[in-house]
C-alpha cells in the first residue's frame, strides 16, 4: 500500500470521489494495494455493495495525483479518497448500482459524522484535476447519497460571466486560466449532462447558474 503520514498542519476537509476504470474488481483491487503502481485509496466501493477499507482514513493516500481546489494544491493531503467499481469512459461506462449507492450513503455518512466534512466538500476528481481526469462522471448522482453539495449560494440580482460562475463552482484559478473548457466540461458531469461538450450555450448558463445559487 502507497501512504504517508498525514502533516499535522494539513487536515482532512475534503472527501474526493473516483471511479475505478478498470475492467474488473480484482484489477482495481490489485492495482490500488499494490506498492508499485503509485496509487492508492482509503475505500473502495463493489458494484454489489461491499466496501474496502485500503488505508486508514488518518493516513494519507495517493488518488488525487496533480490536483487544486478553490486555493489548495494537492488535494490528497486534505482529502479521504473513495473509489466507485466501474469500468469508466474507456472501458465501457456504466451506471452506478443502486447497492453501490446504498453503501457509499452509509460510508460518506460515517466520514460525516468522524470528519466533520461539511455537504459542500464532497468533491468529485474531475472537478481537482479537470484537465486529466473525467470521474466519477456525468453517471454519478450525488443526490442518492443524500448530499446538498451545491446550491449554497443565495440569489443576487448580480449578473455573473464564465468565470466567476467557475470560480463560485470552487476551481482553482489555475484551471480557470488555462483549462476552462476542461472546467465547463466538469460542471457538466456534475450537471449529469449525457453530451459532454465544452460549448457554453444559454441553457447551459441558467442550469449552471441553477446549480450555483437558491
Ligand atoms: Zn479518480
Amino acid at each position: 500500500m502507497n501512504y504517508n503520514f498525514r502533516k499535522k498542519n494539513k487536515i482532512v476537509k475534503y472527501v474526493v470521489i473516483h471511479y475505478t476504470g478498470m475492467k474488473s474488481l480484482k484489477l482495481a483491487y490489485q492495482k490500488l494495494s499494490d506498492k508499485n503502481s503509485n496509487v492508492s485509496i482509503h475505500y473502495l466501493v463493489s458494484r454489489n455493495g461491499k466496501i474496502f477499507n485500503l488505508i486508514c482514513p488518518r493516513l494519507k493516500a495517493w488518488h488525487a495525483g496533480v490536483s487544486m481546489w478553490k486555493n489548495n494544491i494537492n488535494i490528497n493531503d486534505y482529502s479521504i479518497g473513495i473509489e466507485l467499481e466501474n469500468n469508466g469512459h474507456y472501458h465501457g461506462y456504466s451506471k452506478f448500482t443502486q447497492k453501490q449507492y446504498f453503501s457509499l450513503k452509509k460510508l460518506i455518512n460515517f466520514l460525516k459524522n468522524n470528519y466533520y466534512i461539511p455537504d459542500q466538500n464532497f468533491i468529485f476528481h474531475s472537478d481537482i484535476s479537470p484537465n486529466r481526469k473525467k470521474d466519477p462522471g456525468e453517471k454519478f448522482f450525488i443526490n442518492k447519497i443524500g448530499i446538498n453539495r451545491f446550491k449554497n449560494l443565495k440569489k443576487s440580482k448580480n449578473l455573473y460571466n464564465i468565470n466567476d460562475l467557475l470560480n463560485f463552482y470552487g476551481f482553482h484559478k489555475y484551471y480557470i486560466k488555462y483549462h476552462k473548457k476542461y472546467c465547463i466540461m466538469a460542471v457538466k458531469r456534475s450537471l449529469n449532462y449525457k453530451k459532454i461538450s465544452p460549448n457554453i450555450s444559454k441553457k447551459f448558463l441558467n442550469n449552471f447558474y441553477n446549480l450555483l445559487f437558491t
